[in-house]
């Protein structure tokens, strides 16, 4: 079809709205789908029903009327339960001013980036990365500068916070932080953070620190290492979160940004423009979720934890796996000998076992050769997929 000129509509479109890359996450999603049998360990999401009690408060809500116009920043209900799961998982107070409810993480993202960036700045960004990230960056005009993550198999993966700081230039706006992160599960020490966050300070750069996967990590403690207890109410930080992945809640769309104070009036505008806020009936679902749902995060947290055991064991088996266990997120990102296009193994994979797969160059060329598999699934789906997996990574060569 041709419009006025003679173009089609598409060729007239902004450069940066062309050049958007599809999600190769998702054409092998399109893929799977032809497959009834399929056992979908591609998406970022377990296969868990949301909590029976997150449903009831939603369905609540909508009788009771919680279906109009709110705050765009959202109600101030949410916003308070939100402070107080901060104080009781961080023991940190973190005033609701500072927070802002958005549409998922992703909204919560992409708000930031139109926030901070201008057209030409530069922000840093470790790779492997959840492609998401690139993409919202190259749409508001800003260049993702991308720093490679390490691996071995003794660490696994890991950011080089001195990498990062040396990929620093007089445009670099921002530096992105996914900890622990998708799709490697590299997760920075809280020392780390620390180093960033000073020499952030001293040049004026902000920090962009995605801690979507924060409650999935994989040793004792509470959280993974988190900005929320070093920051100050004015520092340049703004951190993302997402009722998605700790409370089942993928399909909600809800999650938060906390932010500096005076950013306050910004992210009013950036709401009211971007989405109006959330559905009103989902944020009053959310307070329940996030006030009643340590149980369901602590199952959820136990549950991952055997899962990667259990994937883990099962790749190590095979001489020609290369992986580590990841230390947070539900991810496992493992080569195979002589594995050079992912997307391809992808498919023979799928076709040949029904395993459905994110192929790594879906997370930036630093990814090609790599393969990301989700445990978060049940560990019925966990251990078929394991069984079908392991014999096809012995048996397949380049
Ligand atoms: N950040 C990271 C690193 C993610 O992996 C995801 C989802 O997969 C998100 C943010 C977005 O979360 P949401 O589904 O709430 O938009």
């Amino acid at each position: 079809m041709t419009g006025l000129l003679g173009l089609p509509a598409f060729d007239s479109l902004p450069r940066r709205i062309r050049d958007a890359a599809d999600s190769q996450i998702l054409q092998v999603a399109a893929r799977a789908l032809a497959r009834p049998d399929a056992l979908r360990l591609y998406a970022g999401e377990s296969d868990l029903p949301t909590p029976e009690f997150i449903v009831a408060a939603a369905a609540q809500a909508m009788r009771e009327g919680h279906t109009r116009y709110v705050l765009s920043r959202g109600i101030e209900p949410l916003r308070d339960a939100i402070a107080r799961y901060h104080l009781r998982t961080y023991d940190t107070p973190v005033q609701a001013d500072r927070i802002s409810v958005t549409v998922g993480g992703m909204q919560a993202l992409s708000l930031t980036l139109q926030a901070i960036l201008e057209p030409g700045d530069q922000i840093i960004v470790p790779v492997p990365v959840w492609p998401n990230i690139i993409e919202a960056a190259r749409l508001v005009g800003a260049e993702p500068v991308l720093v490679r993550e390490a691996f071995d198999e003794a660490c696994g993966w890991q950011v080089d916070i001195e990498a990062l700081l040396a990929a620093v230039t007089p445009r670099t706006r921002a530096i992105f932080i996914n900890s622990p992160g998708n799709p490697t599960g590299a997760t920075l020490t809280l020392a780390q953070l620390r180093r960033l966050l000073d020499h952030c300070r001293s040049r004026g750069i902000w920090i962009v620190a995605d801690e979507v996967y924060n409650r999935m990590n994989h040793d004792d403690a509470r959280h993974a290492p988190s900005f929320i207890p070093l920051i100050d109410p004015e520092d340049r930080v703004i951190v993302t979160n997402t009722f998605s992945k700790n409370w089942s809640m993928t399909g909600w769309r809800c999650g938060w940004v906390v932010a500096p104070r005076s950013m306050g009036p910004a992210w009013d505008n950036l709401l009211q423009y971007g989405s109006t806020g959330v559905t009103t009936f989902v944020q009053h679902a959310a307070i329940a979720a996030i006030d009643h749902g340590d149980e369901h995060i602590a199952r959820m947290r136990s549950q991952i934890r055997e899962a990667r055991q259990v994937i883990c064991d099962a790749l190590a088996s095979s001489p020609r796996a290369r992986m580590a266990p990841p230390a947070g997120a539900f991810y496992l990102f493992f080569s195979v000998q002589g594995l050079r296009d992912s997307r391809q193994f992808a498919f023979d994979l799928l076709d040949a076992t029904g395993v459905a797969l994110a192929p790594g160059s879906a997370f930036g060329p630093q990814g090609e050769g790599w393969m990301r598999l989700c445990f978060g699934v049940s560990m019925p789906t966990l251990r078929t997929a394991a069984q079908r997996l392991v014999p096809f990574v012995d048996a397949w060569r380049p």
